[in-house]
C-alpha cells in the first residue's frame, strides 16, 4: 500500500447539506454492476419521487427510481461518468416532490422481525448497490453462497479528498448502527467489525460510542492507500487473505460500505428507494467545497455552481477521487449511484501527461495490490476483448488506480479496466 497526500481538509468539517433538486434529472439505465435496465416509462408519463422507472429480470441487477416528481421528457443518449454515454431517462422536475404512494415506515421492532428474504427483497426493490464505487447490487451481497462468520463495515474512505463517508459516520452514527444491526441479522453473523482510517478522529469517536454496547469491534487502520479495498481491509482487520480469483465470502466474510449500510437503513425503516446520495464536492478551486446530499441524475455542473465561485477554470473534472475517479469530458454528466465525489483540479494539480504507448516498465504490475497485470487488461479492454480481459483477472481489480498513478506513460489504465469489468459481466 502507498502513502498519498490526503487533501481531506477542504471538506472534512463540512456538515452535510442538501443540494436543491435540479429542473431536469438524467437517470442512466446503467448505474450498477450487471445488466443494463430497460425503461418502464415513456415520454410524456407523469412520475412520482421514488417511483421505479427502469428494471430488468437478471441475477445481478438493480432497478432505477425517479429522483424527482414530474414528467418524462424522453429517453435519450446522455453523458455517463463511467460508460461515456448511455441511454438515460430524462425527467422534467415539477418541483412538487410528490412521493410515490405506499412507502411504508417500519419501527425498530418491525425491522428486527423481517426475515433475511424480506430484507433482501427490500434491498432489491430499493435499488441499493455498493456505494463505495463497486456498484454490486446489495441484495446479492446479502445472500452469500457460502457460510460466513464475519461482517466488516468499510468506513476506511482511503481515497484522497473524499469525506462524505466520514461525515456520515459523524452525523448519522445512530442510523448506521441500526443499519449494521439489520445487515448482521440478515447475514446471521454476530462478529462485526467497523474499519476506519486513523485520519478520521471524529468518525472514530462517534462510531466507537455506538459500537461499544453491541459487542462489535472498531478497527482503527493506518491511512494508507488502498486501505478500503475489500481484500486489503479483510487482511488488515482479520488477518485473512482472499486468494486471487476468490471473493470475500470464500474466507467467510462480507464487506459493506457505510454509505450502502445507510441506504439499507433508509430502505428498511422508510421504504426509501436509492434516489439520492452524498457527494463530496471538493478541490482547491472551490470557494465553498461541501458535502452534499444530491438527487441522482443531477448534472455535476449544478454541484459545481452550488459550491462556487471557482478561483480559476479547472484543468480536470474528476468524478470520484483522484485515484479511483474518472476524468470527465463534460459537466453535463449526472451523479449516479456510485458517484462519491466531484473533484476539480487546477493545471498545476492535474497530471497533464498525455497518454503514450506502454513502455513495458512493469511498474503497474509491481504495484498492483492484488497482483494483476494491468497493462494486459488495459490492452484487452481497448480492443474490446472482454472475455480475455476477464481471463486476465479484470474482475479481481479493485479499481484502486495505483496502476494509473505509477504509470510513467500516463496511461488511463484504471479507466479502461473499469469499462472491461462492466462489459465482462453483461
Ligand atoms: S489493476 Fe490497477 S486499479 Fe486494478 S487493482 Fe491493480 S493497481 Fe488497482
Ligand atoms: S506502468 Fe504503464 S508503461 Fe509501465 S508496464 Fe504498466 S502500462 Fe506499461
Amino acid at each position: 500500500m502507498i502513502k498519498l497526500a490526503e487533501h481531506k481538509e477542504y471538506t472534512q468539517d463540512q456538515s452535510i447539506q442538501s443540494l436543491p433538486a435540479p429542473s431536469r434529472v438524467y437517470l442512466p439505465l446503467s448505474q450498477h454492476l450487471g445488466k443494463h435496465c430497460l425503461p418502464e416509462v415513456k415520454a410524456g408519463d407523469t412520475v412520482n419521487l421514488g417511483q421505479r422507472i427502469a428494471g430488468i429480470q437478471a441475477h445481478v441487477w438493480a432497478p432505477v427510481h425517479a429522483s424527482v416528481s414530474g414528467k418524462v421528457a424522453g429517453i435519450q443518449d446522455w453523458a455517463h461518468p463511467v460508460l461515456s454515454r448511455c441511454k438515460a431517462i430524462v425527467i422534467e422536475n415539477d418541483g412538487e416532490d410528490r412521493v410515490v404512494a405506499g412507502l411504508k415506515q417500519r419501527s425498530k421492532e418491525e425491522v428486527r422481525s423481517l426475515s433475511p428474504e424480506q430484507v433482501r427483497a427490500i434491498a432489491l426493490e430499493a435499488g441499493i448497490v455498493g456505494m463505495g464505487g463497486a456498484t454490486f447490487p446489495a441484495h446479492v451481497k446479502l445472500n452469500p453462497p457460502k457460510p460466513i462468520d464475519t461482517l466488516i463495515i468499510n468506513g476506511a474512505e482511503c481515497e484522497p479528498y473524499l469525506t462524505s463517508d466520514s461525515r456520515l459516520m459523524v452525523e448519522y452514527h445512530y442510523q448506521l448502527l441500526l443499519g449494521i444491526e439489520a445487515v448482521a441479522a440478515c447475514l446471521g453473523v454476530k462478529n462485526v467489525y467497523v474499519g476506519i482510517e486513523e485520519n478520521k478522529p471524529d468518525a472514530i469517536k462517534a462510531m466507537r460510542a455506538q459500537l461499544r454496547d453491541n459487542g462489535w469491534h472498531l478497527r482503527v487502520l493506518s491511512s494508507r492507500y488502498p486501505q478500503g479495498g475489500e481484500k486489503q481491509l479483510i487482511k488488515n482487520v482479520l488477518s485473512r487473505e482472499v486468494p486471487r480469483g476468490k471473493l470475500p465470502f470464500d474466507v467467510g466474510v462480507v464487506v459493506h460500505n457505510v454509505a450502502t449500510v445507510f441506504a439499507l437503513y433508509e430502505a428498511l425503516y422508510f421504504s426509501k428507494p436509492l434516489y439520492e446520495r452524498l457527494v463530496t464536492v471538493t478541490g482547491s478551486l472551490f470557494e465553498h467545497p461541501k458535502n452534499l446530499r444530491v438527487r441522482l441524475g443531477t448534472p455535476i455542473k449544478e454541484l459545481i455552481a452550488y459550491c462556487g465561485p471557482l478561483r480559476e477554470e479547472p484543468a480536470k473534472i474528476i468524478m470520484g477521487g483522484p485515484m479511483m475517479g474518472i476524468a470527465q469530458y463534460s459537466d453535463d454528466v449526472p451523479v449516479i449511484k456510485s458517484s462519491g465525489g466531484v473533484l476539480l483540479l487546477s493545471g498545476d494539480e492535474a497530471r497533464q501527461l498525455s497518454e503514450e504507448p506502454c513502455i513495458r516498465c512493469g511498474a503497474c504490475v509491481r504495484e498492483c495490490p492484488v497482483g494483476l497485470m494491468p497493462t494486459s487488461i488495459d490492452l484487452c479492454g481497448r480492443a474490446e476483448l472482454w472475455q480475455q480481459a476477464k481471463e486476465y483477472g479484470a474482475l479481481d481489480c479493485i479499481e484502486c488506480g495505483v496502476c494509473s498513478y505509477v504509470c510513467p506513460a500516463g496511461r488511463n489504465l484504471v479507466q479502461s479496466i473499469k469499462r472491461a469489468k462492466l462489459e465482462a459481466v453483461k
